[in-house]
């Protein structure tokens, strides 16, 4: 049997099923509104690892030093290929369709693939956050979240997580809950205990939509705290909800999207539902005689349970010595009393920032502010973390942080949860602490007051080391929100740190002719000498890096194109035809398709890539003229399995037929073009961009340049098509004044100029409202 189903389960079947399975299988055995689902047993994954003859290797790989970031990386990639490339046997996937088809009842049932690790929920370690969920699923993709949710076993987070915590790797194993989603109208947490303080209140954190949004602390939630007696509350805070997650109706998809007005402010939850909640929590604490970590969602006002745990961070049961509460006035009261006592004793410190009390401690650091998916590598031992909010993936930068604070996010978000199982003091919810903390202030946080103060109790005004990125990084706190995406260009994946940096919102475009021409060969060479395996890996090497470094912010890949002389150099580059003007030669999708066996390569790396999970990759294709450009190129994309209706892809516009046949490339059913200005402005005004004889003649910003990119601007708005532009003018103000005015869907600029187009952007955006309402 690869399946159990829950109303089968019970808590002592945790080793086959996993912690999340088993107290969901309790649950409903104890009548508790548990949706309905089945598990697809641990002993499935072991079975599948060892019949594959892949775990030897796979363990094998993760033995590496686990101080070493990058080749932990490395291995922690590696074995996840490994366990998402090899195929499934027939048996357990029909086992499991069945199964699924049998809940469904014959219809299209969305369900929620959840992966439950056999260490999971162990009273000293929650893996809050650390393997995979996949919510909306439908029978078309269960098989293969199934398999992501084993491969992210060997997530890098994962996979440091277990390190520190001294689990051996190959002794945990993943089982994964297959149940029926609960289109939530609100969801949140219920806590039956104070999770930092172990008093005797219970917390909740609620916000609109599903609950997602509150556990990975996308959202800042409404945070009530409630005297488990009298079920009233005692204490409340309504945050200001921006955003909630909610299942896009036409895809099945999960995406956020704002809160209507007349709700953002708004409490989320009703007295008679907090009734619900609260008789909800005390069943679960009686059932497992230890207080609860309870997700829950609301229908309708029916109240659903998704899960709950043990809370795992407090110790001693009661608490010594504290107060029994620890309202918002109470807090106040103590920051006033601190202060005034600070006074007496050495300078004031100031006040900055105040937020929930997500960890107890107090730490002195230099404050790091860290850009949602930066690499975190940038925390060094003894910093104070701040961040818009709080990530799984930000675990192993924490272990490193003296103490964590963040914008958003709720006491329950998975960072909070693990912040406190490590021991970090952490202040979450603070609204504002990237704009207020500057990078480099010395400041204290004080986890248990939900507080950061200015300086350290010992005026140790440790100076911080100069730090490279402060030279990209925007200097205003906050990078300006912009309706206008701001992307970046990169060809040089060691720069995918600094580029991300910038906070730009993806890559707009990523040049792989660097990536190729740092082979030493040219493609046709390579592949001669090494074979086609070896060229698609190296490419497959290069795009992910960057897809990794920017995910879930997308990637805009572009195949080759080089020009013959770039190539001439290179080993191999002797059989380049010699050409009058290159620029107007073999190059581009010219090239790919008159040969096309390296582009057949290319498009395989995409492919596989794909298959890898990293769905934030899309394909750009140069230098195309018309739709039979597109349409035999998308032949070969379908040669190689990729699926141009699934597959986010596009063209790069960048002759004046493309932007005149703009109907009809869009007709090919493109997602998106891109203004490859260099090239438009060459063959627009007949100027050579290599030649200096005319460089005085190159303008893009000519009136006839211009006219091409605004009518194709035009055209796709009405056609759907999405807009870019990724050629060296994006960073000039006067094209990004045209472009937003033109209502171009993205910039892309490159690194150093991210910084000036983002204020840019703004300033016309700003501009344009104002004169819209003048
Ligand atoms: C362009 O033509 O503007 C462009 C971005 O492509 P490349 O510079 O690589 O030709
Ligand atoms: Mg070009």
């Amino acid at each position: 049997m690869s399946i159990q189903w829950l109303d089968e389960i019970r808590a002592v079947d945790l080793p086959t099923v996993g912690g999340k399975a088993a107290s969901l299988g309790e649950l409903t055995g104890a009548g508790l509104p548990v949706p309905p689902g089945f598990v697809v047993t641990a002993d499935t994954y072991r079975r599948f690892i060892d019949d594959a003859e892949i775990s030897e290797p796979l363990f094998a790989t993760l033995d590496v030093d686990p101080t070493d970031t990058d080749g932990l990386a490395r291995a922690a990639a590696h074995a996840r290929e490994l366990v998402s490339e090899t195929p499934l046997p027939e048996s357990v996937r029909e086992e499991i369709i069945t199964a699924y088809r049998s809940l469904a009842d014959g219809e299209e049932l969305f369900v929620a693939v959840r992966s439950s690790a056999t260490a999971e929920d162990l009273p000293d370690a929650s893996f809050a956050g650390q393997h995979e969920t996949f919510l909306n699923v439908t029978e078309q993709t269960l098989l293969d979240r199934i398999q992501d949710c084993w491969a992210s076993m060997f997530a890098e987070r994962a996979v440091h997580y277990r390190n520190e915590q001294g689990f051996d790797h190959a002794t945990v194993d993943i089982a994964v809950v297959v149940q029926g989603m609960v289109d939530a109208d609100k969801s949140g947490v219920l806590f039956t205990r104070h999770p930092s303080s172990g008093d005797r209140e219970m917390i909740v954190e609620a916000a609109w939509g599903l609950g997602e949004a509150v556990v990975s602390g996308t959202v800042s939630p409404d945070h009530y705290v409630i005297d488990p007696q009298t079920a009233t509350v005692t204490a409340s805070t309504i945050a200001d909800k921006k955003q909630r997650m909610v299942k896009d109706p036409a895809t099945g998809e999960t995406t956020l999207e704002p809160v209507p007005d007349a709700d953002r402010n708004a409490r989320v939850i009703t007295d008679a539902e907090l009734e619900q909640l609260v008789e909800l929590g005390r069943r679960a604490e009686d059932h497992y005689g230890e207080p609860q970590d309870v997700e829950w969602a609301i229908v309708q006002g029916d109240v659903f349970m998704l899960q709950s745990r043990p809370i795992t961070t407090i110790t001693g049961g009661e608490t010594e010595g504290r107060a029994d509460h620890n309202t918002d006035e109470d807090q106040a009261d103590q920051v006033e009393r601190t202060n005034k006592a600070d006074q007496t004793s050495r300078p004031v410190d100031e006040l900055l920032v105040r937020g929930v009390s997500a960890s107890p401690g107090t730490a002195t650091g230099a404050v790091r502010i860290v850009r949602k998916l930066d690499h975190l590598d940038q925390v060094t031992d003894g910093d104070v973390l701040v961040s818009e909010m709080t990530m799984p993936d930000m675990v192993p930068a924490m272990k490193r942080a003296a103490a964590i604070v963040t914008d958003e996010g709720g006491m329950t978000s998975h960072a909070s949860i693990v912040s406190r199982e490590m021991g970090v003091p952490a202040v979450v919810g603070t609204q504002n602490a990237t704009e207020v903390l500057q990078n480099g202030q010395l400041v204290t946080v004080d986890g248990e007051m939900g507080i950061v103060r200015q300086g350290s109790s010992d005026a140790d005004h440790t100076p911080t080391e100069p730090d490279p990125f402060e030279a990209v990084r925007p200097q205003t706190p906050v990078k300006p929100m912009t309706a206008t995406e701001v992307k970046v260009n990169l060809s040089i994946p060691e720069a995918a740190e600094r580029a991300a940096a910038t906070g730009a919102d993806g890559v707009g475009l990523l040049r792989i002719e660097h990536m190729v021409i740092s082979l030493g060969k040219t493609p046709e060479q390579y592949i001669a000498d090494h074979g086609e395996d070896a060229y698609i890996s190296e490419l497959v090497a290069g795009i992910r890096a960057v897809a990794e470094e920017f995910y879930p912010r997308p990637v805009r890949a572009r195949t080759l194109d080089a020009p013959t002389d770039e190539f001439r150099e290179l080993e191999g580059g002797a059989d380049e035809p010699h050409e009058h003007n290159p620029m107007l030669g073999y190059r581009g999708i010219r090239r790919s398709l008159d040969k096309p066996e390296p582009f057949l390569c290319e498009l395989r790396a995409f492919s596989r890539l794909f298959e890898m999970g990293y769905d934030n990759v899309e394909l750009m294709l140069p230098l195309v003229n018309d739709s039979e450009d597109i349409e035999r190129a998308k032949a070969h994309m379908e040669t190689v399995g990729i699926d141009p209706t699934k597959a986010r892809w596009g063209v790069m516009i960048e002759t004046p037929a493309s932007a005149l046949l703009i109907e009809e490339l869009a007709a090919t059913e493109i997602d998106f073009v891109s203004f490859g200005t260099n090239d438009l402005t060459q063959y627009t005004l007949a100027v050579d961009r290599n030649n200096e004889h005319v460089v005085d003649r190159f303008d893009e910003l000519h009136p006839g340049v211009l006219s091409l990119i605004g009518s194709t601007i035009e055209s796709c708005r009405e056609l759907g098509v999405d807009t870019s532009i990724c050629g060296q003018a994006a960073s000039k103000p006067a094209m990004v004044q045209f472009l937003v005015e033109q209502g171009i869907s993205s910039i892309s600029a490159n690194i150093d100029a991210v910084r000036d187009v983002q204020h840019e952007v703004k300033r016309v955006e700003q501009k344009l409202l104002l004169d819209s309402v003048r």
